[in-house]
């Protein structure tokens, strides 16, 4: 199918607060363009655990997100590369996703990945993207911005049933505790950090299913 809407569309929004499903499901009833860009910062941070990289040692860190070729490609499903390799499955271990605060609070890592994820989205034309700083700093001029979010309990839930379903023995309560630690990573460090722009539609997905969100957005985006 072609992607006849040329609009970039921005979600942002801490852990759980369902925002890839929900980005998923308006991308597909658009025809845009799906660029989940945690995975970028997934897949790099996987690279350095692999490659067994001081994830303190920032010029490290920087030399890496230069050198390494991140792309997304979407078929019946969104299937993330880190030079030429499927690593769809490897980047949601719980180790990448306790790891992945180191690379994302690095400015020069930061950099690399906002250029990549503006030219996807200028390539195509049209997109949504997903994250933590789309209508902050990736594209502040996205023709439509949303803030998704929940209370940590529904977030925790949510995401302790994703894992419990891929195979993870957690509990609500670790993953609640570590959802917060995330945000406060996110929400605290120098650039990039997770915040609600005022400009931002503002969306609270506790009481709301994934399909009333998307109907939501949806009901914003076609008025
Ligand atoms: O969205 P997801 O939970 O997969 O993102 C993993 C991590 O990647 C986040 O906790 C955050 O630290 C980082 N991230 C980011 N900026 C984005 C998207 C994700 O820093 N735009």
């Amino acid at each position: 199918m072609g992607r006849p809407l040329k609009i970039i569309v921005a979600i942002d929004g801490p852990a759980g607060s369902g925002k890839s499903t929900v980005s998923k499901i308006v991308a597909k009833k658009l025809a845009l363009l799906y660029i989940d860009t945690g995975a970028m910062y997934r897949a790099l941070t996987l690279k350095a655990m692999r490659l067994g990289l001081n994830l303190e040692d920032e010029d490290a860190l920087v030399s890496l997100a230069k050198s390494s070729r991140i792309s997304l490609e979407e078929k019946d499903k969104l299937n993330v590369f880190l030079d030429g390799e499927d690593v769809s499955l490897a980047i949601r271990t719980p180790d990448v996703t306790a790891n992945v605060k180191y690379i994302a609070r690095v400015p020069g890592v930061r950099h690399e990945m906002v250029a990549l994820q503006r030219s996807i989205g200028q390539k195509y034309g049209g997109a949504i993207l997903e994250g933590r700083d789309i209508g902050t700093v990736v594209f502040p001029n996205a023709d439509y911005k949303f803030y998704l979010d929940a209370s940590p309990e529904e977030r925790a839930k949510r995401r302790c049933k994703e894992l419990i379903e891929s195979g993870e023995a957690v509990s609500e309560l670790s993953v609640k505790k570590d959802i917060l630690t995330r945000d406060n990573s996110d929400m605290k460090r120098s650039v990039g950090a997770l915040k609600r722009c005022d400009d931002a539609i503002f969306i609270d997905t506790t009481d709301l299913s994934i399909d009333g969100v998307a109907e939501k957005i949806l009901s914003y985006i076609c008025a």
